[in-house]
């Protein structure tokens, strides 16, 4: 064939528009960006649609945590933002919509609901901002059930404002063992509890992201019956704190992967790393970030770690540190805005997958 005629068929497909499919490589990619201990995580389905969970910090952070998640996309070669969730109103998922949305368009954005705790900031951003952000594009509170659409990756929603799915889902339904040890915790009756979870089908392939959800409603979403079965991957909770993660989530799903969305000192306490590090099934544990929290007693390979500490101390001791103070008076953490590193996975409609530490290149396969 000679060249020209092959140029016209080059066009021709061209024109007839070359499937992103085949440009993506047929992989539905997923990014956990690091967003120093806040949620921002880019799922990018095979044809291109785009949903991203949180939008990471806010006020000083903003710019920073915004410009994350666009190099994210860059990366992805995508330019908008099909659907956005925020999963609850604390300003580690929401803070930094503001800054994307200025930068990039945002088609359809949706949450739980109003907040359910009595913050000025947050009321005044829900009435003016967001309200603002979504008056010409789509707004939408989900519940339990509902379905977002992604090209071929299935998302539904699992928990939203409290509730729970109440049908069990492909591959749910049986009995989790795990629900005679669970002990309730002091009732939750804030923003994290309201968290809006959700699952995500790419051929045989499931990634579960719960965002900040806390134990009793990890307890009514998994007990007495499991509604979603086994995952391959699990972003960890609340940052791998151990108010979430109980056993009747992490132990009853079999996750053969999780990825950690921790901060340096948050996240990755000793409690919920022993119910990690012993859950049947999971190869490896990811951190986008070294816990403090850990010490050397509980932390993983630095291989499977994306970014480390800012303040780096000359050893790190065996024993875990303690987590800094809260509240008034307290010095606020050193902020870091030099380089950040995600972890990729790209997962395949079979159910294998890939994860690469983008700080180090080390890829490792999940066939
Ligand atoms: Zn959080």
């Amino acid at each position: 064939m000679n060249r020209p005629l092959l140029f016209a068929i080059g066009l021709i497909a061209l024109g007839s528009g070359v499937s992103p499919v085949e440009a993506r490589g047929q992989a539905f990619e997923i990014y956990l960006i690091d967003v120093e201990g806040g949620g921002a995580t880019l799922f990018v389905s095979p044809t291109g649609q785009t949903l991203l969970i949180d939008t990471g910090n806010g006020g000083q952070r903003a710019a920073r945590d915004a410009g994350r998640i666009i190099s994210a996309m860059r990366d992805a070669s995508v330019t908008e933002i099909d659907h956005l969730i925020t999963t609850h109103w604390h300003g580690d998922h929401y803070g930094a919509m503001q800054e994307l949305a200025r930068q990039v368009p945002v088609r359809h954005f949706i949450d739980h609901g109003p907040s359910v705790e009595s913050n000025a900031t947050v009321a005044e951003f829900l009435s003016t901002t967001y309200r603002a952000l979504y008056q010409d594009r789509e707004h939408t509170v989900v519940t339990p059930g509902d379905r977002i659409p992604l090209g071929r990756v299935d998302v539904r929603v699992i928990t939203a404002a409290k509730q729970v799915i109440d049908q069990p889902l492909r591959g749910g339904g049986a009995v989790n063992p795990y629900c005679v040890d669970f002990t309730r915790q002091q009732e939750d009756n804030g923003e994290n509890a309201q968290s809006v979870g959700i699952i995500a089908r790419f051929g045989a392939f499931r990634v579960l992201h719960l965002g900040d959800l806390t134990a009793n409603t990890e307890f009514e979403l998994m007990c007495p019956r499991n509604p979603i079965g086994t995952v391959d991957l699990f972003v960890v909770t609340h940052h791998g704190q151990p108010s979430s993660n109980t056993e009747v989530v992490v132990h009853a799903i079999e996750a053969r992967t999780a990825i950690m969305n921790n901060g340096t000192r948050k996240g990755g306490q000793p409690e919920a790393m022993q119910v990690l590090h012993s859950a049947p099934g999971l190869e490896d544990l990811w951190q986008l970030h070294f816990s403090q929290l850990s010490g050397q007693e509980y932390t993983v390979p630095g291989l499977f770690i994306a970014n480390g500490v800012d303040d780096e101390p000359g050893t790190m001791p065996i024993t875990p540190m303690t987590g800094p103070l809260r509240g008034l008076g307290v010095s606020p953490a050193p902020i870091h805005n030099g380089e950040a590193h995600w972890l990729k996975v790209s997962a395949r409609a079979d159910g294998s997958f890939t994860v690469t530490n983008n700080r180090n290149g080390f890829t490792k396969e999940y066939h």
